[in-house]
């Protein structure tokens, strides 16, 4: 099979997938479950229940509020103990809705829906009732992005079962173990958006995976899988895009200026169970990993368990290294293990080293290594030093913007600045400038 790949920039880290064998089990049910009301880009969900309430698995507990928001349900029976503000990793403040967990285990799996004859409409309102949102790590809401602007005709749907990141292997798992599952999900979106052409793109370090999808797609013509040369970060919507389909997406453009949508594995699955068994998001596959964890594996887990309770359950030595949500290359330091497992939590890993992000001694040598592995073309050794002097109109200029904080300048910087930290940084600044001057403005 010839393998496709995006043609710029990148990097190939050790991939360190020690869990790829490990077939994805059930994490225990904690005794409490915490669960934020801002697990999707865009407005938090307004809280519908309040201390004392008795709540079902699956009852709407969030309700999205205005165009891009999400819904959000109660991931375990038990009784409402608190609805306060706390921290996440991403925000401060947020509505969080206590659950100390009781009562029964709803069985999601008894009746099949057929969806066959029904709309379009419907299934997309199935998919936003069900609160999904990518589950990649962007949590952009799902029934938003399978909703594209008329005027941009749409010809290819993408899937993303690259999985570039290092340690994390639970879209593998969820390839191998629920290949139908995954292609009937993507018949669903299939039908939604009306596209007659899709590609599948899978790294080629998960020939099973290419195997498992291939027999599971046999005799559909509509449907094209193509190994991806294992590259960092060939999972990237616009190197995805360009190596698969050739286009590239504009510079502050969306795949939509290309005629392109593209949805993950992990995202994909949860369409399925929403539309076949009307199971809202409430849980999902993690991998939980790291040199010195004995119980790595892939796990399932309810949303809005605290990470404190994987660790008692699943052990973390008293002497470890950085723990990060998500992958190491794009996913964020834990500061705090009582934060909970959210829609897009891919992976707890356990770095085996504590990453020093606070001071950097070394001054960057112009060796250019970062410009020749970024991706989008940038040169992150300027952008560094717009953004350090507050010139971010200037690095917007540059494109800034575009960054899509892979993360690829920093592993390969000799002075270990921390590149990607000061351009999410500088990203987030300027928004906020933004915003505030155009409420200003009225
Ligand atoms: S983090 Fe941004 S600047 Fe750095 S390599 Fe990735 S895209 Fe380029
Ligand atoms: S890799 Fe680091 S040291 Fe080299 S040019 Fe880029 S920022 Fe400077």
């Amino acid at each position: 099979m010839e393998l496709k790949y995006f043609k710029k920039g990148g990097i190939h880290p050790h991939d360190s997938k020690y869990t790829a064998d490990m077939p994805i089990t059930n994490a225990h049910l904690p005794k409490q479950i915490r669960i934020p009301m801002n697990m999707h880009i865009g407005a938090p969900a307004k809280v519908l229940v309040k201390a004392g309430d008795k709540v079902e698995e699956g009852q709407l507990i969030g309700e999205a509020v205005g165009f891009i928001s999400a819904n959000i349900h109660a991931s375990v029976s038990g009784t409402v103990i608190a609805v306060e503000k706390g921290d996440t990793l991403v925000a401060k403040g947020v509505d969080h809705v206590i659950i100390e967990t009781g009562g029964s285990i709803r069985n999601w799996y008894d009746k099949k829906f057929d969806y066959s004859k029904t709309s379009p409409e419907k299934l997309l309102e199935m998919i936003k009732a069900a609160g999904i949102v990518g589950m990649g790590g962007a949590t952009f809401p799902t029934h938003v992005k399978l909703s594209p602007p008329k005027e941009k005709p749409m010809d290819i749907f993408i899937v993303n079962g690259a999985e570039c990141e290092p340690y994390l292997t639970i879209d593998h798992r969820t390839m191998l173990e629920k290949p139908d599952a995954i292609i009937e999900g993507v018949n669903i979106i299939k039908k939604i958006l009306g596209v007659k052409r899709v590609m599948i793109g899978i790294e080629e370090n998960k020939p099973d995976a290419i195997e498992a999808l291939s027999k599971a797609s046999e005799g559909d013509s509509s449907i094209e899988i193509y190994a991806l040369r294992t590259r960092y970060p060939q999972g990237g919507e616009k190197q995805l895009i360009q190596a698969l389909t050739g286009r590239e997406v504009p510079s502050g453009g969306l795949p939509s200026d290309v005629g392109v949508l593209v949805q993950n594995v992990a995202t994909i699955f949860a369409i399925y169970e929403a539309v076949v068994f009307q199971k809202p998001l409430i849980e999902r596959g993690l991998t939980y990993t790291g040199e010195q964890i004995e119980k790595r594996g892939n796990y399932k887990v309810r949303i809005g368990s605290p990470v404190q309770a994987l660790i008692d359950e699943l052990g973390m030595p008293a002497e470890h290294g950085t723990v990060i949500a998500g992958g190491p290359m794009m996913g964020l330091e834990l500061t705090d293990m009582q934060f909970p497992v959210t829609k897009g939590t891919s992976g707890i890993v356990v770095l085996p080293k504590k990453r020093d992000y606070a001071v950097n001694d070394f001054p960057c040598i112009r060796c250019a290594r970062c410009q020749f592995v970024c991706p989008i073309g940038l040169e992150p050794w300027y952008l560094k030093t717009l953004v350090d002097k507050s010139l971010l109109e200037e690095a917007v200029e540059r494109g800034l913007l575009d960054c899509i904080e892979c993360g690829s300048c920093s592993f390969v910087c000799p002075s270990t600045i921390p590149l990607v930290a000061m351009f999410r940084f500088g990203k987030g600044f300027w928004r906020r400038k933004q915003a505030a001057a155009a409420k200003q403005a009225g």
